[in-house]
């Protein structure tokens, strides 16, 4: 198991879910369909439900769709969410039919644009306490408000996502309303750990929505949706995630699959990037493997890795055993020890320099032996 402290965030009710307080990490999509198509959109829920959402959000943008919503969700199984686009007047018609409402901040000031900010808010907690809802913040760097965005350098965009959750959650907190929920999402998933990192350590307490924004199609936007919550869920940070895939609607319940696997790769160790922060002691780590593994022998060396460095455990040394030479070589750069796998012969370093390879038979003494000189010199 891979020894995650979480944040001490505080609790959010949702309905029948409650996301922080070291809750299970909540997995949840949005419905891609047009909401006032609601056979379709009503098949979207299903599949989501299926695949064992926890939470399922729905956009909604007029007067129609409110209408649309609350059919929807007079039949629905797993709480709701609605996502407010423009119009943040439209909270007062979605409350009554949902859980938890997003807003955008950077949405706030295309209507009513002399109306302050915090009334605009404070109009939205209104609806969220008088309909029993949670509320989500819900950066994105794509949409922050350009008024922020003046106040910083045009090549940081990750300060003014971050100022700009600080500030809503002030204005929340101001109002005494706690049930909220933050997001800071960016299609770069660099940026994404960057600002959730950077806005944890400032509000530690804060449940924390994760999410890649358009990360694309599998398997690409797998892989940098994986590599974001690898780092920051190890770090602690994460209360509930969303994939968002580029796939076929009735595909849909592939982000839920997508959320889970992701979430039980990290907890039993399987790493597509290497953590930057791992509890104490001996850390092995390995790929969760794909198509492009070429020797089925690595699933056994991954095994044999763990058993043969157990008298290590006391250690604070991470050994990462990845299954290819396509990604193999850069993602074991973190380690203090790497493995790769090629058809026929195992490469081993230590840290970024190449220490020769091996059959496959032969690495894992080889490998102690590395281990025995890094106890040594610690
Ligand atoms: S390291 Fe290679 S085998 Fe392992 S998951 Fe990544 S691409 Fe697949």
């Amino acid at each position: 198991m891979t020894p995650i402290k979480r944040n001490p965030t505080r609790p959010v009710q949702i309905g029948r879910l409650t996301i922080g307080e070291g809750k299970p990490i909540a997995v949840q999509s949005m419905a891609a369909t047009r909401t006032q198509d609601i056979p379709a959109t009503r098949r979207q829920l299903e599949l989501l439900q299926e695949a064992g959402a926890d939470l399922v959000r729905i956009a909604v943008d007029s007067r129609q769709d409110v209408e649309a919503l609350a059919r929807l969700s007079a039949q629905s199984q797993v709480p709701l969410s609605v996502d407010l686009q423009e119009n943040y007047r439209l909270a007062a018609q979605v409350a009554p039919h949902v859980q938890k409402i997003r807003y955008n901040p950077g949405h706030l000031h295309h209507h009513e644009k002399d109306r302050p900010v915090r009334d605009k808010v404070a109009f939205i907690a209104e609806q969220a306490v008088d309909n029993d809802c949670a509320l989500r913040v819900g950066v994105n760097c794509g949409s922050v408000d350009p008024k922020l965005a003046e106040r910083f350098p045009a090549e940081d965009s990750i300060a003014p996502m971050v100022e700009s959750a600080l500030e809503h959650c002030a204005i929340l907190d101001e109002l005494g309303f706690n049930r909220y929920c933050v997001s800071l999402k960016d299609s770069d998933p660099t940026k994404v750990i960057e600002a959730n990192t950077r806005f944890a350590a400032q509000r530690p307490e804060v449940p924390i929505h994760l999410g890649v924004t358009e990360a694309g199609m599998p398997p690409e936007g797998i892989i940098k949706t994986r590599i974001a919550f690898e780092q920051l869920i190890t770090q602690g940070i994460g209360d509930t995630l969303r994939v968002s895939l580029t796939v076929p609607f009735d595909d849909k319940g592939e982000e839920i699959r997508v959320g889970r696997q992701i979430l039980d790769d990290i907890y039993t160790g399987r790493f597509r990037s290497v953590p930057k922060v791992l509890g104490g002691g001996l850390n092995i780590i390995s790929c969760p493997s794909c198509s492009r593994v070429e020797n089925e022998a690595f699933v056994d060396l991954a095994l044999k890795v763990r058993q043969v460095t157990q008298y290590a455990k006391a250690h604070h040394i991470t050994i990462a055993v990845m299954g290819c030479r396509v990604n193999g070589p850069g993602e074991t750069d973190d380690a203090d020890l790497g493995l790769w796998c090629a058809p026929n012969f195992v490469n081993l370093k230590r840290g970024t320099q190449h220490l020769g390879h091996f059959t496959y038979g032969e690495v894992l003494d080889r490998l102690r032996e590395e281990v025995d000189r890094l106890i040594s010199s610690h």
